[in-house]
């Protein structure tokens, strides 16, 4: 790689690019001047302002330093929910908030709107573009069916996007990150269960033992208020921490016990704890007898898994198993289980959450202080309360083409969900999917990449709204450069937070004008709408004429906090804590019951007895949905999430895989890529050794990737970072998209994306 590298000059390509954006910073920074370090600021405009980062969506409070309308600094906001352990603490961000700075300044942004003439993209005006997207938006439904076009929109900062796509336009086909791409199992067995879908983030603070389980929570987060509330626990409480992951994680490293399970065997792991618990008689007899339905059944599924059998099955070993279970059960209820993506991305994460999210019924930690947490959300004047204009919802009646036409009868997940993220080229080679449009999201890294590649290319229409470049917007027929959220009004009304007993909202105003000749969400989708209303005179399409700027239709959001945007954001804080509320709700409500066993859902149990699952708790060996290891591909392969990229509104600018690299002792190498962590046992005889690449191979796909050796890294389990790779927001950069070794493996019943496949590693030969 090196040798290739060198520039005539005797700089390799990564002295130039550290060369160039050196300049770059140079340039943005003027003279350089700061109002707080009590520099003279020689006479430049410097303002303060406060924004809520969304690279992750969760709306972690920011101050921004703007000298001359360029952002020069950006820290955190103390106290603030999201992103700090809470009330006189300070507020933080992590690099990927950090990075928002060089985003919003980023030259390689797309800056102007682009339609597809003569078969390419071509600079327009916004007038244009937005007249084309009407005109193409109206022939697309005359021609094939509204219903037919798919909206992939994620995290956006307006909430009106829903309205556009499925109430004006009328399709009910959507795809969005919460279940199909990230947590599935988990958001939905939550609230099958009783305990809703926040049933994966617990009451950290209030915690004595806390079980990250598939988490690496001090490293990637919803929030910074994870990580610190899980060290303050440690700290204020002398909390236990556990870490159950095949990796050596930096959450594991600061566990009190690291349980390196054999991936996808949390089920297994979760039963045989049921059994200690049951056995041992530590559970909330109270709680079970009163406020929880279908015992028994979970009693039975877990007598048949002692801890000497879930040794065999999880590589745990037995009295491994029974001292957390233990100690969790004796904590309790003030014991919490941190529980997202790990378990849910495997065909078998139905069970492994279901499993999971049982032992808090057992134990009896259901909304009590430092357990799982039923958290709320504040009461802010939804879109129909602050809409004054009657509309037809033309979605309404339409059923999603998924539980809708015999060619997808297969698919018991139709019964729950009604589109699944790696069905949609299927649906697109038979015609049910013609159009979508993506926003703030890149749905070719999230599984099932090659096919949906073609599908992009297949369709008649695309359209990407978004700030970069990548493997949708390159393809698209009309592209529209989106503003950051430095760039535009924000509004977050969060639940879950480092404030338990707290309804809250954050928000900020545009720290800075639109760069370029974007604009913000808000503006690019009403204008839309605007264009659809002269296209189609259909009035209707007008009812967003009533709100001047995003900031109207956002005080008007707030009305019913007394709160304006302006007030919320023009003080030492950009948060206000709205509403106080109590543990134990479930106490005061009839309806509340606790379910270990889903029979009683009437969708689940339709789509289980398809898919060939109970609907009590069971273990569900791997390999029973998705791939099983071979001779011919005798490794697991799982890509994971890194506190520097990941995410669909992430962008892995060069500034954050420099600090990637470093972490890896890789920061030598000339390649800015992800990598492939492996054991050495795994490593040796493969001849393989840090910074050589290698070539990953599964049975539908291949790429390279460069070898990095760890003891982090279980034999026999190999992983790398997503989000990188031609179809990535960096379409020209390094790294490969791990999703190109990916079919249509996903679990049965929510159809999230299954991560784990049978690979073989060798040696990719060159340098
Ligand atoms: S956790 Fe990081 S990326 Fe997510 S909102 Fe907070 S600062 Fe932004």
């Amino acid at each position: 790689m090196s040798n290739q590298a060198q520039s005539s000059s005797g700089l390799t390509r990564r002295t130039l690019l550290k060369a160039g954006s050196a300049a770059a910073g140079a340039v943005a920074l003027g003279g350089c001047l700061s109002s707080d370090d009590g520099t003279d600021s020689g006479g430049a405009d410097v303002s303060k302002a406060f924004s809520n980062c969304w690279m992750c969506s969760h709306n972690c409070g920011q101050e921004v330093t703007v000298v001359d309308g360029s952002v020069v600094n950006i820290t955190g906001v103390d106290g603030h929910p999201r992103g700090s352990a809470g009330p006189g603490t300070e507020g933080t961000l992590c690099p990927k908030g950090l990075a928002q700075q060089d985003k919003t300044h980023d030259p390689k942004r797309v800056k102007e709107p682009h339609i597809r003439k003569d078969g390419e993209l071509q600079k327009v005006s916004w007038d244009e573009a937005f007249e084309y997207t009407a005109d193409r938006l109206v022939s697309f439904a005359d021609e094939y069916g509204a219903e037919t076009f798919l909206d992939a929109t994620s995290w956006a900062e307006t909430s009106i996007f829903r309205t556009i796509w499925r109430d004006l336009y009328g399709s009910p086909e959507r795809i969005s990150r919460g279940i199909h791409v990230c947590a599935g199992p988990t958001f939905v067995t939550g609230g099958m269960m009783g305990v809703g879908s926040n049933n994966r983030v617990p009451d950290y603070q209030n915690s004595d033992y806390i079980i990250a389980w598939g988490r690496n929570q001090l490293n990637s987060f919803a929030g910074q208020f994870e990580a610190k509330g899980t060290l303050e626990a440690i700290e204020n409480r002398g909390a236990t921490l556990v870490t159950i992951d095949p990796q050596h994680t930096i959450t594991a490293e600061k566990s009190d016990k690291w349980l390196p399970i054999e991936p996808r065997t949390d089920g297994a792991l979760a039963l045989a704890m049921a059994n200690v618990i049951i056995e041992e008689e530590l559970y909330d007899e109270d709680f079970v007898e009163n406020y929880t339905y279908g015992f028994d059944a979970y009693r039975e599924a877990a007598a048949d898994m002692p801890p000497e059998d879930a040794a065999e099955i999880t590589g745990i070993p037995a009295e491994d198993i029974r001292e957390v279970a233990r100690g969790f059960a004796e904590a309790a209820p003030r014991a919490g289980i941190s529980v997202w993506t790990g378990t849910a991305q495997m065909g078998n994460g139905w069970k492994a959450t279901q499993n999971i999210t049982a032992l808090n019924g057992l134990v009896g930690n259901i909304d009590r202080p430092g357990g799982l947490r039923l958290w709320e959300y504040p009461g802010t004047a939804s879109f129909g309360q602050v809409c004054e204009q009657d509309y037809t919802n033309r979605a309404e009646f339409r059923e999603p083409a998924l539980k809708k036409y015999d060619e997808y009868s297969d698919y018991p997940v139709r019964h729950i969900e009604g589109i699944a993220h790696n069905l949609v080229p299927e649906m697109v080679d038979n015609g049910h999917i013609n159009g979508i449009v993506v926003h703030h999201d890149d749905p070719l890294k999230d599984g099932n990449a090659d096919e949906w590649v073609e599908a992009i290319e297949e369709m008649a229409l695309v359209i990407s709204i978004d700030a970069y470049w990548n493997g949708v917007s390159r393809n698209a027929d009309i592209v529209l450069p989106e503003a950051t959220s430095l760039e535009k009004d924000t509004l977050g009304t969060g639940n879950w937070s480092a404030y338990p007993k707290h309804k809250w909202v954050t928000g900020g105003k545009a720290a800075v004008e639109p760069q370029w000749n974007t604009k913000p969400d808000f503006d690019i989708l009403t204008g839309i709408a605007s264009a659809m209303a002269e296209k189609t005179d259909n009035d209707d399409w007008r009812i967003f004429e009533q709100w001047d700027s995003h900031e109207e239709f956002i005080d008007d959001q707030l009305s019913t906090l007394d709160l304006t945007l302006e007030e919320l954001s023009s003080g030492e804080k950009n948060y206000e804590l709205v509403e106080e509320y109590d543990y134990e709700k479930w106490k005061d409500n009839d309806n509340f019951v606790f379910r270990f066993d889903l029979d009683q859902v009437g969708s689940f149990a339709q789509a289980a007895e398809e898919a060939g699952m109970d609907t009590a708790p069971e273990w569900i060996p791997p390999g029973t949905y998705g791939d099983s290891t071979s001779d011919e591909y005798p490794l697991e392969f799982y890509d994971v999430r890194s506190v520097f990229f990941s995410h669909g509104s992430n962008q892995p600018h060069e500034r954050l895989r420099d600090h990637f690299a470093k972490r890896n002792d890789l920061n030598e190498e000339d390649y800015r890529g992800n990598y492939l962590h492996l054991n050495p046992k795994d490593a040796e005889p493969r001849g393989i050794e840090t910074g050589d690449m290698v070539q990953v191979e599964s049975e539908s796909g291949s790429g390279e990737l460069m070898a990095h050796v760890t003891e982090n890294a279980r034999p026999g389990f190999v992983t790398a970072e997503y989000g990188f790779g031609e179809t990535s927001a960096t379409p020209d950069g390094e790294g490969m998209n791990t999703m190109t070794l990916h079919d249509k493996q996903m679990d049965p019943i929510t159809g999230q994306v299954d991560r784990h496949i049978a690979v073989d590693v060798k040696p990719a030969g060159g340098d």
